[in-house]
């Protein structure tokens, strides 16, 4: 396999754009390569620039549920682009939205729709700091919500993959409020709260963590957080960007059966278009301005294209059987990738939740953010360049996800599954 045009591309990229990315996440340094440059996509399948095929698990990181291209998002996206793109006054469909979403997600009441995820976390913060009066929020240690100053504290993802543990840029002034506590570790949040609990605004987390590989909740733990933030009288923020509308329907939140003051969402809810969102209890909603005095904005929220893709992918998802198949797919995958390393005596914990999931090389459990990096990230390095010569799109890093979509059929499945066996027999040849 060749990826002659796509080296060049990067070259020509890294001329005019830091690292030749525009998401550092997209860099395949920690792979050991340069990134290949995407020509179109349809379905499960992804085509370079240099005419290889992909059957891709990254989905754009997440909001491809539906897979690549659907027609009905298309026509959607057409459609409301013919009408016009941009008006920034109110459209009936911002509405239709924010009624999808208040029937979908059990927690939430109301809904204020943003551009991205990281705007959706910034400004829950914000608004649960508005609406206590309080300064200090807690988060975990690998769970990653966007790179808003206050949350880029031992954050995952790509924070993770190129080692770094903040970021220059932030002032110590503003991330002396937030405390990051290992993730999965209940009393050390319960410690927390009982010294500080009256200046904690918000606790916030990812209900599954997917940032850092994916790392489920212990049971106990999200139940644990909602106790902790009654007693306390904080605001609990569920980081849904990733498990909202993937888990279930109503996300983590349903599926666990926990539920938070305040939902951040973003990726699925954009159906592939620049989206975020938050929202939750009426009486904390009706904080933000104009109803309240908690400031936030945004030039395109809500923007027509946008809101036409989400819905037309919500609307989706909202067709019976659909959790179900998203089930089994992920379930089919995780156990032939499983079976494949312990054919070829590779040392592998596998996690999955639905159709999100993750394969550590290591051999011992992973729980939080320092047992997930005792992975083997050389090995993931060979697998993912393997897998990528089999044409399979991974995640670029040990510490991602990978996403199952709708239109990856068993057939896909079965030839992913084949591709790991061969990929993995070579691990262990060069590494173990
Ligand atoms: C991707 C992600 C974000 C940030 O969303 P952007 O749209 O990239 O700003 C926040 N939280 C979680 C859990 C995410 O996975």
């Amino acid at each position: 396999m060749e990826w002659e045009n796509s080296k060049q591309l990067y070259e020509e990229a890294c001329r005019w754009i830091p690292g030749g990315v525009n998401s550092p996440v997209r860099s395949a340094r920690a792979v050991g390569m340069h990134p290949i440059f995407i020509k179109e996509a349809g379905g499960c399948r992804l085509v370079d620039e240099d005419g290889n095929t992909y059957i891709d698990y990254v989905g754009s990181w997440g909001p491809l549920i539906v897979g690549h291209s659907h027609p009905c998002v298309v026509e959607a996206v057409r459609k409301a682009a013919e009408r016009g793109t941009s008006y920034g006054i109110p459209t009936r469909l911002e509405t239709s939205m924010a009624q999808k979403v208040v029937e979908m997600v059990p927690s939430m009441e109301m809904v204020r729709m943003v551009s991205s995820g990281t705007e959706a976390t910034m400004s829950a913060i914000r608004l649960a700091r508005g609406y206590t009066g309080r300064k200090k929020i807690i988060k975990f240690n690998g769970c990653y919500h966007g790179h808003g100053d206050c949350l880029l504290v031992q954050s995952g993802s790509g924070v993770a993959t190129l080692g770094i543990p903040g970021s220059p840029g932030i002032p110590e002034e503003i991330v002396r409020h937030t405390l990051s506590l290992p993730y999965n570790h209940l009393d050390g949040v319960r410690d927390v709260m009982e010294r500080l609990g009256s200046e904690v605004a918000a606790i916030i987390v990812e209900p599954v963590a997917a940032n850092m590989g994916v790392v489920p909740p212990r049971p106990g733990f999200l139940e644990g957080l909602r106790q902790l933030c009654d007693a306390h009288g904080a605001v609990l923020i569920f980081d849904e960007v990733i498990t909202g509308f993937r888990l279930a329907a109503g996300g983590a939140q349903e599926r666990f059966g926990v539920l938070p003051d305040v939902t951040c969402l973003g990726k699925i809810i954009g159906g592939g278009l620049p989206v975020g969102a938050y929202g939750g209890k009426r009486e904390i909603m009706l904080k933000m301005a104009p109803a309240g005095d908690v400031y936030q904005a945004g030039t395109l929220s809500g923007n027509p294209l946008a809101m036409s893709a989400g819905l037309a992918t919500l609307e989706l998802l909202s067709q019976g059987g659909v959790y179900d198949a998203l089930e089994e797919k992920g379930r089919y995958l995780a156990e032939g990738l499983s079976g494949a390393a312990k054919a070829a005596e590779v040392p592998m914990v596998m996690h999955r939740v639905g159709s999100l999931g993750c394969g550590f090389f290591t051999n011992e459990p992973v729980v939080d953010f320092e047992s997930a990096l005792k992975s083997n990230t050389r090995a993931y390095a060979v697998f993912f360049q393997e897998m990528l010569k089999e044409g399979v799109y991974l995640a670029p890093s040990q510490f991602e996800a990978f996403f199952v979509s709708l239109a990856h059929e068993k057939s896909h499945l079965d030839r992913t599954v084949d591709a790991a066996a061969r990929a993995l027999r070579r691990v262990k040849e060069e590494l173990y």
